[in-house]
């Protein structure tokens, strides 16, 4: 079985690398194309807004989550709790999914 980096939208996942290790989070976006992602509260970028009362907006520093890479993620399983390379396997009729490693449950 391929152990591939295959993470969606939505998943809950472990960082495994960088500023930010050790934290969990969903997964906001990921793009395939760039190898990226951007999790819940990871990687948190500050940036600073004029005020522009004509618009209704407030001056200050508004926060956002900043990409990173996938390789730095893993998928939290919901069955063992555990953070999991994702496996894929086949049901019976061919569909592929996705599944994890330690306990082998089958990922949404
Ligand atoms: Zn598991």
């Amino acid at each position: 079985m391929a152990w591939t980096v295959s993470i969606r939208k939505g998943d809950q996942v472990r960082v495994i690398a960088g500023r930010d290790k050790g934290k969990t989070g969903r997964v906001l976006t990921v793009n395939q194309d760039k190898n990226v992602a951007t999790v819940e509260h990871v990687n948190m970028l500050k940036r600073h807004t004029r005020p522009n009362p004509a618009k209704q907006i407030k001056g200050g520093i508004v926060e956002r989550e900043g990409t990173i890479h996938i390789s730095s993620l893993m998928v939290v399983c919901g069955s063992c709790n555990k953070p999991t390379r994702v496996g894929h396997s086949f049901l019976a009729d061919g569909s592929k999914v996705r599944a994890c490693q330690h306990c082998g449950a089958t990922l949404s």
